[in-house]
């Protein structure tokens, strides 16, 4: 994040929300077409644009404050990319193939035996759409509950206080306000010369409604999605391969050690990988597409095919039509609107949040976000711990991570310990026979301070947690490891990690 490009004195105190010398919301329309908007007197006090977790979540704080509130979101759902088409069905994909692999392959040796056992795809994409509609629609309720206005459309600047809405429903309106949040969050990063067609070369969002699973299918991209979405497809029965043109798996931020068991884990399900390999083009022939791929090191060309091949490379910001320029909101190279700390644009009183701006594009990252915004428009503060913010990769074991990797300690020059912890070792996980990965704690040498913790194993996502919270209150490992945790579980791993680092583990 750029820090202090404008001063935390240029953020409004919350007083100045009584001053209104602004102008009323305007509505060109009949009234059955701005249905939904405050047509009263007053300005907002805060208007968000899009209703994704960043932009829900600011919306719903700022009515919480007593901020009146709207939110403006032309998806036609609330939730935005995570609850519609990123997070949520991605989970629900990824936990139902999970059962029904493990129905396939683990069932038996667990004494469970099903005869006659079958895929019913259509019944597995119907139960992630319930789940998709069942909490968009909750976030609807919230946003009644908290009274916030909710607006369908696609928002627009027409000067800094004032947004113009096409709506939805046709026809268009211009919403008043005294400060604007910009939570427009992020889309599919197009891969140049190949045209995304969501059948046969799909996105993430295509990857999630596939009809019929592909015998073959290549992922383009090792990172968070890409491996989320190949081992969903994986599972149901395809023979997944992944390109990637990195030599490593997991994307940005994993620990390298941790990437390399992440990497055996997949490849013992039938994962294949093609690191160091740069994809060049695409061809659709004959039923399949063709991809023309080139080793990064040697420029050894080949030909690669596949009945689905799946873009995953990235994600960027989503800011067209905003019409920025005309209130001199500025970008960066790759995008990103410009913010200082206190979430300020270039523009006075325009805030931005979530994937739109700087940080990693998660949905938690958002939220939080999201709060502090508002904090600061009511408050003039409000934060958000960027060392504390944990990364998930939803695959089975999940991998997770918190803080620093042992590469940026040793680029930073901070000397450190690490401790680690095998759940093979662990009672709980060898009585679930789901015992592959490891806990690994990265500590400050002199002072035993959390500085990292990176998990590949079982139930690693809700473990980080804990690790969240001792980065947060600066534990150091000895706290956590003379913190009882219940036997037997998952989270013995985690404390006698926290042991081995600062002095050693009972069980290994
Ligand atoms: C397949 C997949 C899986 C993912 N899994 C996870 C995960 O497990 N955990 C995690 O933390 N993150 C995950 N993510 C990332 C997560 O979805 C995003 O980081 C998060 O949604 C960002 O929130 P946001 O509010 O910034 O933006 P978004 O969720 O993108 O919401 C922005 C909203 O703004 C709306 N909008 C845009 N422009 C306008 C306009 N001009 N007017 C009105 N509305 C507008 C859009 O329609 C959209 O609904 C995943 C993403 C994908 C694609």
């Amino acid at each position: 994040m750029i820090s202090g490009l404008l001063s935390r004195s240029s953020v409004a105190p919350a007083r100045a929300f009584q001053a209104s010398t602004l102008p009323r919301v305007v509505s060109a329309l009949p009234r059955v077409q701005a249905r939904g908007l405050a047509t009263g007197a007053e300005p907002y006090d805060v208007l968000v644009i899009g209703g994704g977790p960043g932009g829900y979540v600011a919306a719903i704080k700022a009515a919480q404050l007593g901020l009146k509130t709207a939110c403006i979101e032309k998806r036609g759902t609330l939730g935005g990319t995570c609850l519609n088409v990123g997070c949520i069905p991605s989970k629900a994909m990824l936990n139902n193939s999970h059962l029904y692999h493990q129905a396939q392959h683990d069932f038996k040796s667990r004494g469970i035996e099903i005869k006659d056992m079958s895929l019913n795809l259509d019944t597995m994409l119907k139960a992630k759409s319930g789940a998709v509609g069942a909490l968009t629609k909750g976030i609807e309720g919230l946003f009644k509950k908290n009274k916030v206005d909710y607006i369908k459309g696609t928002g627009s600047f027409a000067s800094p206080t004032s947004v113009k809405v096409a709506l939805n429903d046709g026809g268009e309106t211009q919403v008043e306000a005294k400060n604007i949040i910009i939570a427009t969050g992020s889309e599919v990063t197009p891969f140049p010369g190949i045209e995304i067609d969501e059948k046969q070369i799909v996105s993430s969002t295509g990857a999630l409604d596939l009809q019929k699973v592909p015998e073959k299918m290549i992922v383009i991209g090792a990172g968070v999605i890409g491996l989320e979405m190949g081992s969903v497809w994986s599972r149901l029965g395809a023979n997944v391969q992944v390109v990637e043109f990195l030599e490593g798996i997991g994307g940005a931020g994993i620990d390298g050690e941790i990437a390399k068991t992440f990497k055996k884990v997949l490849e013992k399900q039938g994962l294949k990988f093609k690191l160091g390999t740069k994809v060049v083009d695409a061809e659709k022939k004959d039923g399949k597409v063709y991809l023309n791929v080139e080793d990064v090191k040697s420029g050894k060309k080949e030909q690669l095919d596949a009945d689905v091949v799946l873009v995953s490379i990235g994600r960027r910001p989503v800011t067209s039509g905003l019409n920025l320029e005309a209130v001199g909101i500025e970008k960066d190279e790759r995008g990103r609107i410009i913010v200082d700390d206190a979430y300020n644009t270039t523009c006075k009183g325009v805030k931005c949040i979530g994937d739109a701006t700087f940080g990693p594009m998660l949905a938690h990252k958002a939220e939080e976000e999201g709060i502090a915004a508002v904090e600061v428009i009511a408050s003039g503060h409000g934060h958000v711990n960027y060392q504390a913010i944990p990364a998930v990769v939803y695959t089975h074991p999940e991998v997770a991570w918190v803080g620093k990797t042992e590469e940026d300690l040793k680029k930073e020059g901070v000397e450190y310990k690490v401790g680690k912890f095998p759940f093979l070792a662990n009672s709980r996980a060898k009585t679930n026979a789901d015992s592959e990965g490891t806990v690994k704690f990265v500590v400050e040498k002199e002072t035993d301070r959390v500085l990292g913790v990176h998990i590949v194993g079982p139930n690693a996502g809700e473990m980080i947690a804990s690790a969240v919270l001792a980065i947060e209150y600066q534990a150091s490992a000895e706290d956590i490891g003379r913190t009882c945790h219940a036997h037997p579980t998952l989270s013995e791993a985690f404390k006698e990690a926290a042991m081995a680092s600062y002095d050693k583990a009972i069980h290994f």
